[in-house]
């Protein structure tokens, strides 16, 4: 499995307690996005001035889970 660089990044500034919420609530979907987008839109986030403390401020959820979603969308359409 190749390593996705941006999740690494948002890893590294999140707290271990996030991650581990995020990574079990994501366990749980069924409608994930393939890691390439995930990737992509990850990228476009760490980029983003609404992008603090790891939580997209234009629509409160935390960027991780926002984008492995599949049927999610930038909330201005960024991605
Ligand atoms: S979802 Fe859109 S607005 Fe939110 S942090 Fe990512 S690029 Fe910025």
């Amino acid at each position: 499995m190749t390593r996705c660089e941006s999740c690494e990044r948002l890893k590294n500034l999140a707290s271990l307690n996030e991650i581990e919420l995020i990574e079990e609530q994501l366990s749980l979907e069924i409608d994930l996005t393939s890691e390439r987008i995930k990737e992509e839109r990850l990228r476009i986030c760490l980029g983003c001035p609404f992008l603090k403390n790891q939580t997209c401020t234009k629509c409160g959820c935390y960027a991780l889970f926002r984008v492995s979603l599949e049927g999610k969308r930038c909330p201005i359409s960024k991605w």
